[in-house]
């Protein structure tokens, strides 16, 4: 099934202890649909400047992603610049300018008003909501958001996440929200918000899903990043998370447990190659067969005990249920 989505497209300039690019791709908008077009169809919903490069759009339409809900308005594109560390860490933001997305407000093409996948990637939550109200009978919403939001419209982005089913977060941005140092205790404040699940990305520690399961096992599924020797450029590793995540729940149709949990692997993968180059380049060659590839070795390295036939039928249970 088709995933529409909602974020930023725009040109970063990027500095990481491995090299610097400027007015390169990228914008969550453009990660998520990038890396979840290798599993399902893929329609955008955002904006442009008219200084958006030709040769981006001929990038996105190779990928078979339906720009319908793209527009190109006069002005000048989203742009971010950002900085890492040393350790990769969170991004430094040196800039952000809004531009065209200041004065946006999306417009859904009326068939795409059905679609039965919406993540709502890193963008003002109005924009979030404002997509939401527009979707006639999702069958799961997500969202992703950051740090510029949490401080700058708090309460708008608390009342997105109370209209999703799953929220998508990083270790940081969850303490920042919550106020809370204890991890346990912040996903239940998070989860009291009214999202059915929360998964909280750790970068190099790999990630989380908390669901409301009525024991520890249930509700939650941890998994390790995958490990890598040499990280290039971390932007756009949260979107590239989220489109392995939506994008191989969408491809199976299935919202059981174990399949959130599949999808919660395939997230970890596909960020874990969005990583290795700058901007979207590796998603630009990334195939199904290498995403697979990584997928068994990670089975390979978190596997210990089987499960007994009790235990795995907790995982059949739906998710919406
Ligand atoms: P990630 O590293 O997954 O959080 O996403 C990185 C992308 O987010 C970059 O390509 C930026 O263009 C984009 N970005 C940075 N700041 C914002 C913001 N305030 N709103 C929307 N997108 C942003």
């Amino acid at each position: 099934m088709g995933i529409l989505v909602v974020g930023s497209i725009g040109l970063d300039d990027i500095q990481t202890p491995a090299g610097r690019r400027q007015r390169t791709l990228g914008g969550s908008c453009t990660y998520f649909a990038t890396a979840a077009s290798l599993y399902a169809p893929v329609s955008i919903v955002g904006v442009v400047g008219t200084d958006f490069p030709q040769e981006h759009f001929e990038f996105l339409r190779s990928r078979n992603i339906d720009l319908r809900g793209l527009q190109v308005v006069e002005g000048k594109t989203f742009f971010w610049a950002g900085r890492y560390g040393e350790d990769f860490g969170d991004a430094e933001t040196l800039e952000t300018q809004l531009n065209v997305f200041a004065d946006f407000h999306p417009q859904i093409p009326e068939d795409l008003k059905d679609s039965e996948y919406v993540f709502l990637a890193n963008i003002d939550p109005t924009l979030q909501i404002e997509v939401l109200q527009q979707m006639r009978a999702p069958r799961l919403t997500a969202l992703d958001s950051m740090n510029f939001w949490i401080s700058s419209k708090k309460e708008v982005l608390t009342e997105a996440f109370s209209m999703v089913d799953i929220v998508i977060l990083n270790e940081t941005e969850v303490r920042m929200f919550t106020e809370e140092s204890n991890l346990l205790l912040a996903t239940r404040q998070l989860l009291a918000l009214g999202p059915k699940a929360l998964i909280i990305k750790r970068g190099e520690h790999g990630a989380m899903l908390v669901t409301d399961g009525q024991r520890l096992g249930e509700s939650f599924f941890l998994v390790p990043a995958y490990p890598l020797d040499s990280v290039v450029d971390p932007t756009g590793a949260g979107d590239a998370f989220a489109a392995g995540f939506m994008g191989y729940l969408a491809r199976e149709g299935d919202l059981s447990l174990r399949t959130l949990r599949r999808a919660v692997v395939h997230g970890t993968v596909v960020a874990s190659f969005t990583v290795q180059d700058f901007s979207i380049d590796r998603l630009r060659t990334l195939t199904m067969a290498e995403i697979e590839a990584r997928y068994n070795e990670l089975r390979y390295l978190t596997s210990f005990d089987p499960l007994s036939a009790q235990e795995f039928g907790v995982l059949q249970r739906p998710f919406k249920a």
